[in-house]
């Protein structure tokens, strides 16, 4: 079995064939596809979707980039849909992002910081986008580590180095890889990813973006999280069984699922 621990389904590119797109992915192995907000109105599409299909649990939050349009209400919203929806299983996503300039970083770290707030307040995981601002983000973390010890999140489709997986793996936190992983070029990715504990270790389509080897180029959907969980076999000398089985471990425990 296996569970996509990270997609965006309200996108438009899935509006025509959802029911297909799932049907596909257990018919992969998929046991579970977390889906997650990146502002108000995917928030509520995400909680929507999770309602809808069984297969489908939600996470409700207000991207990095997307934290410069949010408006009056919207994280209310955010928070409203986190108490109340029973198939909301984690914060996210969210994050900081320097790579992308939409939004002040200062407002970027403000809603970095409510998030986190509330994923601690209701015991539930947090899920980190980090494009180009890993010191920035490890040192949010330490700050969180030192206050309140152990950190229950996620570094979603991880780009780092090894410093930086290190130094999250510490706090505690799993560390997703999602298809860039596949890559011939990202031979750095698959280095770090041999050195990630099979215990901490997670995978994720981030689907419809960049989908894995070999179907690169197509919409990413969740049955492809398969083509990520048999290279990360090959990276670290296990069966695709033993991946499969230890990522889909890790995401129910750290998910609660
Ligand atoms: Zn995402």
């Amino acid at each position: 079995m296996l569970i996509d621990t990270h997609t965006h389904l309200f996108d438009d590119r899935f509006r025509k064939d959802l029911p297909a797109v799932l049907d596909r992915a257990a018919a992969a192995g998929v046991e579970r596809v977390v889906c997650l907000g990146i502002d108000r109105e995917s928030s509520i599409e995400s909680v929507r979707i999770a309602n809808t299909f069984p297969l489908v649990v939600a996470a409700v939050g207000i991207q990095p980039n997307s934290a410069a349009e949010a408006r009056p209400g919207d994280w209310e919203e955010v928070v409203r849909l986190a108490e109340a929806e029973a198939r909301v299983v984690a914060i996210g996503e969210t994050g900081l992002d320097r790579y992308w300039d939409r939004t002040p970083f200062a407002l970027q770290e403000e809603f970095f910081a409510k998030h986190i707030d509330l994923a601690r307040r209701l015991n539930k995981p947090f899920v980190i986008h980090c494009r180009e601002a890993e010191a920035d983000v490890v040192k949010v973390l330490r700050a969180e580590f030192a206050a309140h010890g152990p950190v229950r999140a996620v570094m979603h489709s991880f780009t780092g180095d090894l410093a930086t997986a290190k130094a999250c793996l510490e706090m505690g936190l799993y560390i997703s890889f999602a298809g860039m992983v596949t890559y011939p070029t990202a031979q750095n990715l698959r280095d770090v990813a041999k050195e990630v504990p099979l215990d901490r270790l997670l995978v994720e389509t981030d689907c419809p973006y960049l989908a894995p080897q070999p179907v690169r180029g197509k919409r990413n959907e969740p049955a492809y999280v398969a083509h990520t969980a048999a290279l990360l076999a090959e990276v670290k000398g296990a069966s695709v069984a033993d991946i499969a089985g230890q990522t889909t471990r890790n995401a129910r425990a750290l998910f609660g699922l």
